[in-house]
């Protein structure tokens, strides 16, 4: 007689996954509750999702999706949450049960929420500024498409993307334009989109009062290059850094030489991951133990 498996698995599914730091955070929340259960990446090309989530590993509770297949993985998915179904982008998929109709994969999108984590944490003018205020974000991928839904949170005046290709800018411009999850905002900001070679970029920065890096540029190893090389900044702006492989990216040390207020990409990855980890487990993430595997790791 076979055994029945117990142990839960949950995992990333990404092509490729090499890179990530996922097994660290979610391995360390399990082993400090003592679950039965393990965190797993899986190489799975984009021809091969709809089949790995159809018929899923034993014990799948659910998986987090990374490049490529934020957007692609939609179409295998029974349910979205209303964030995913707005951000048009999933990272997180639950194994769901349903009384009468059994299990059902249900998709919901929390990086909106762990990038939101870390602003509204802050007690700061800053942060207070952004409502009305002017914010700025380089790149136009899944990234950049959950931080232009979740700065809608603030109610700004304008929101520019910069991006290397126009028509992808414009495209996420479009998509987001007639979304608000808010019904109740008053108006939704003027939303547009510039170039990193445009002559109006410097001023387009130095009138921003958040400006976001949602593009790889100065991820390890090209850790001496930054989005905005000319860019000087101000003491009011605050300058958020989605990438956290190096903490201290270019980007935020000169912002942190011009006296602005930065932010790094760990805080929003360990976010993200604990909103995930709560949906597949019904138990709060112990944020100080996977902050200290986390701290380990990155010093290795
Ligand atoms: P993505 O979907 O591949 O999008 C990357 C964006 O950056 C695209 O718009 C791309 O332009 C642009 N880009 C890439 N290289 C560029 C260059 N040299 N110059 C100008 N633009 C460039 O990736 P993503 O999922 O949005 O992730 C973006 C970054 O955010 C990654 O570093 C990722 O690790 C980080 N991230 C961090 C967290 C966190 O929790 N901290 C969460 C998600 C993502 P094209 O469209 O022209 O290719």
């Amino acid at each position: 007689m076979n055994n029945p498996v117990t142990t839960s698995l949950v995992g990333l599914i990404g092509f490729p996954v090499k890179h990530t730091l996922s097994p660290v955070i979610h391995n360390s929340a399990i082993k400090f509750l003592g679950l039965d259960a393990v965190y797993k990446s899986f190489e799975v090309r984009p021809r091969d999702v709809k089949d790995f989530l159809a018929e899923q590993p034993a014990g799948f509770l659910g998986t987090n999706v990374t490049i490529p297949h934020k957007q692609t993985v939609i179409e295998s998915l029974d349910q979205l949450s209303p964030v995913a179904a707005a951000t048009g982008a999933v990272n997180t998929v639950v194994l769901r049960q349903d009384e009468d109709e059994g299990p059902y994969l249900y998709g919901d999108n929390t990086d909106v929420a762990g990038f939101l984590a870390p602003l509204l944490a802050l007690d700061s003018d800053h942060v207070r500024r952004l409502e009305g205020g002017r914010i700025v974000i380089l790149g136009s991928g899944g990234a950049a498409r959950a931080v232009a839904f979740a700065v809608r949170e603030f109610s700004p005046q304008r929101i520019t993307i910069v991006a290397r290709n126009p028509m992808k800018g414009n495209q996420l411009v479009e998509e987001l334009e007639p979304v608000d999850l808010a019904s109740e905002r008053e108006e939704l900001p003027q939303s547009s989109v510039t170039t990193f070679d445009h002559k109006d970029l410097d001023r387009t920065i130095s009138e921003a009062d958040l400006i976001v890096n949602a593009t790889p540029i100065g991820l390890t190893p090209n850790v001496h290059i930054t989005p905005l090389p000319d860019a000087t900044f101000l003491s009011s702006q605050i300058v958020y850094d989605l990438v956290y492989r190096p903490r201290h990216t270019r980007l935020l040390k000169d912002a942190a030489r011009d006296g602005a207020l930065v932010i790094d990409g760990l805080e929003m990855l360990l976010e993200q991951a604990a909103a995930s980890f709560v949906q597949w487990f019904g138990e709060e993430m112990p944020m100080d133990v996977v902050r200290e595997a986390l701290d380990a790791e990155l010093n290795r």
